[in-house]
């Protein structure tokens, strides 16, 4: 049995695509299944009408015309993704089709009508027309990012999208870039990046790294740069990666500023250990104090020792003087103090601590941050040196007097009886006096010549017994003491002559001030392979051993408790270094009420 057109009509009704026929050339609506009027917004009474006059929403927009142009020459026309306008409800709507217009017919091959097939793919549509905006927003971002981002197909990793910032970053130009494959426009990152890409392309899973360094051939030269950076993997709306994000920031200053603060720091750290420099952080709220180990040192305690073990160890007369300190501090906002501290072992030290004051809010004092310095030899020095102006003074103080004493006394007797024989004896006093003072002058200037490196030597040749015997004249004329010349006394010097003198002279000088109970002095000249050794012995009070080692300091003298010596405590001072610049050495052997021998070595030539 053939199928009835009724049977067709039928299966047209039943299908829930829209399907509708117009038959004769002012395309007359045969058929309109049911899916095709709720599309159009219409009912039955269309049918059998001519297309143009059911559907006047439908003016100006190509159907009708299509419609024609099928039924006339009987080629099938597809149509996609077709935006259609009705006015449905007295709204305005757009919906979108896929649809075919195929022609219709008769049995004699005559085209009698066009029929249409349709799918509504609105929503399809609505959906392609959101990724496309939402893509659109996303290129806008991009480009307008301000750090770099570059987007890359995940097929064919061609660069889809990339702005100036990441253009600058990698010193390319946009053409350099755009719609090329990305290790072709960057190969000098392939290497290293390649394989990171991939692998985020094949697992979804993003990437992200930090101060990662890198090679970049920017503008064509090399450059040493560091960049944070992330490859995000970016989904297409069927759920697929269809793109990798990468975004890029430049670090390189960020890192080299880090580096220099880091340098300046570990540079801060060095001086800080050089200068023996103690260091603390104390929390003036809960009282608690950090300290660095050179600071325990200082303290000479442990590490982590208590903040109440160092102001233990203050010296018990210092107390007041640190705690004003510490008061003065909260409101000038620096602390200094110098100060005694005593050590476990029961020795006195001296502290300067200086410190700054940090403030939170409303001015409350929360921390000081400061340094420790041990100065106790400083203030050893400092000691030294205020006594050795007040021995200085009196030292030049005692001739002066004396130079004074015999100019008024000679200044009278001339008056009186000027050919008194008494003149000669006192001008004779005042210029020993004189001497003395020009001997102490002398040392003096002779200090300043060896702190400022100034004291030259001028060699000569000469026997060492003849400068002995000469530079002693005034001890035998003085008659106090007895000089023994034993040894090597044919022995030539090279040296400097009158600085050897000082340094011979010092000895027996201080031989004779020293030993004032015994009247021996020997002086031996002998040979030790390319050196001379010259000593001078006495037999006087001798030296406590704990004071040697200090004999050669400037300024320093052997406390004689209660028994006066005058003296500079500068002669072995100067003696010292005239041996050393003389490429010798200097030394002593005492024992206390045996005598000294001071003995120095200087080479033969
Ligand atoms: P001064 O004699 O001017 O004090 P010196 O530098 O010559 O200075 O000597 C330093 C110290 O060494 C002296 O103060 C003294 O105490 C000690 N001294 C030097 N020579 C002798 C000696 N022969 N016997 C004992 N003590 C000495």
């Amino acid at each position: 049995m053939e199928p009835t057109e009724n049977f067709f009509r039928s299966i047209i009704e039943a299908s829930p695509f829209p399907v509708y026929m117009c038959m004769g050339p002012d395309k007359l609506i045969a058929i309109a299944n049911d899916a095709t009027l709720k599309a159009w917004g219409k009912d039955k009474s269309i049918i059998g009408k001519p297309f143009d006059e059911a559907l006047p929403d439908l003016q100006g927009q190509p159907f009708s015309s299509l419609i024609s142009e099928v039924y006339r020459t009987g080629e099938t026309y597809h149509g996609n993704n077709a935006p259609a306008e009705f006015i449905i409800n007295g709204k305005r709507q757009i919906n979108y089709y896929k649809f075919t217009y195929q022609a219709v017919r008769n049995s004699r091959g005559k085209i009698v009508g066009v029929i249409c097939f349709s799918t509504d793919v609105t929503e399809i549509e609505h959906a392609r027309q959101a990724m496309e905006e939402s893509r659109h927003t996303l290129y806008n971002m991009v480009r307008q990012a301000p750090v770099g981002i570059c987007i890359i197909n995940s097929d064919n990793l061609v660069i889809e999208v990339v702005n100036d910032s990441y253009l600058e970053l990698v010193g390319r130009k946009r053409a350099e870039m755009e719609n090329r494959g990305v290790w072709e426009a960057i190969p000098e990152t392939a290497e290293l990046y390649a394989p990171v890409m991939d692998n985020v392309i094949e697992t979804g899973q993003p990437i992200t790294a930090k101060e990662h360094k890198l090679l970049l051939v920017r503008n064509g030269i090399p450059e040493m740069v560091f960049i944070d950076f992330v490859y995000e993997p970016v989904k297409g709306f069927d759920g697929e990666i269809s793109a990798i994000m990468v975004i890029a920031i430049d670090v390189t200053e960020k890192v080299f500023a880090r580096r220099k603060i880091e340098e300046a720091e570990e540079r801060a750290r060095l001086a800080v250990e050089a200068a023996e420099i103690g260091t603390f952080d104390l929390d003036l709220v809960t009282d608690e104090i950090l300290t660095s180990e050179r600071f325990n040192i200082i303290f000479g305690v442990g590490r982590d020792a208590p903040r109440d073990l160092f102001l233990k160890a203050l010296h018990p007369d210092d107390v007041e003087l640190r705690n004003n300190a510490h008061k003065t501090a909260l409101t000038t906002g620096k602390l200094f103090y110098e100060a005694r501290i005593i050590w476990p072992n029961g020795s006195i030290r001296w502290i300067r601590t200086q410190g700054k004051v940090y403030y939170g809010s409303v001015n409350k004092p929360l921390r000081i941050l400061g340094t420790l310095l041990d100065i106790t030899e400083f203030k050893h020095l400092q000691q030294q040196k205020d006594d050795f102006i007040s021995v200085a003074s009196h030292e030049l103080k005692t001739p002066m007097t004396s130079i004074k004493a015999s100019m008024q006394l000679l200044d009278r007797l001339i008056k009186v009886d000027p050919s008194s024989d008494k003149i000669p004896q006192f001008i004779s006093r005042g210029n020993s006096s004189l001497n003395k003072m020009q001997q102490l002058v002398d040392s003096l200037l002779n200090v300043s010549k060896i702190t400022a490196g100034q004291l030259a030597l001028h060699k000569t040749r000469f026997l060492a017994a003849q400068m002995i015997n000469e530079c002693c004249d005034h001890v035998r004329l003085a008659g106090t003491h007895e000089l023994e010349l034993t040894g090597y006394t044919d022995l030539e010097l090279y040296a400097d002559r009158q600085r050897i003198d000082q340094v011979v002279v010092n000895f027996v000088n201080n031989a004779v001030k020293y030993a004032p109970d015994s009247n021996r002095i020997v002086i031996n000249i002998s040979k030790q392979d390319n050196m001379a050794k010259i000593s001078v012995q006495d037999f006087g009070r001798g030296i406590p051993p704990e004071n040697i080692p200090h004999l050669f300091e400037r300024y320093y003298r052997v406390d004689t408790s209660g028994i006066q010596y005058s003296g500079l405590g500068l002669g072995l001072y100067i003696s010292a270094e005239i041996i050393e610049l003389h490429g010798g050495e200097m030394g002593v052997e005492s024992e206390v009420d045996k005598g000294s021998t001071f003995w120095f070595t200087i080479p033969l030539n």
